[in-house]
């Protein structure tokens, strides 16, 4: 989906379901993490996580957006426009928003491994990356089925 794709469906979820027009930009922002979507007090913009699409899929996506419409609808009408206030908790039930800027599970959480372990073929000097220790035994070179020989990087 674009940007211009994502423009869109906030306007029209805003005339649907606040009977209100959006008037501000909405954008993908592949660098939020944590959040699936943000507001912004200062310009009024709405950004949403492109990983939530992938992992939950539009109707998700669609609640995330109400959510970011609430803060964006209640702010500009001077209302309490943040998570404890009772205005922003009505709306959101109205509307069917999710709770939260919903979080991604385990971002931040997983650990990549590094190569830590190299298996290098004895004839053709191929060399393998491996993260986890292997039996060289094991195994053959891919290439010339040579003897290959454990080292650590
Ligand atoms: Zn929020
Ligand atoms: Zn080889």
């Amino acid at each position: 989906m674009t940007n211009e794709e994502l423009q869109a469906w906030v306007e029209n979820i805003s005339l649907k379901s606040f009977g209100l027009p959006f008037r501000h930009k909405a954008k993908f922002n592949a660098r939020l993490r944590t959040t699936g979507g943000r507001y912004f007090m200062k310009t009024h913009n709405i950004e949403i996580n492109p990983h939530q699409l992938n992992a939950y899929g539009e109707a998700e996506v669609e609640k995330i957006i109400k959510h970011e419409l609430c803060h964006y609808h209640l702010h500009l009408a001077k209302k309490g426009y943040q998570h404890r206030d009772p205005d922003f908790k009505a709306l959101l039930k109205q509307v069917g928003g999710s709770r939260y800027c919903k979080s991604l599970p385990d971002q931040g959480k997983k650990r990549v491994l590094p190569y830590r372990y190299k298996l290098v073929c004895q004839t053709c000097k191929t060399v393998y990356m491996r993260k986890r220790k292997v039996d060289p035994r094991r195994y053959r070179c891919g290439k010339c089925r040579g003897e290959l020989k454990l080292t650590t990087v």
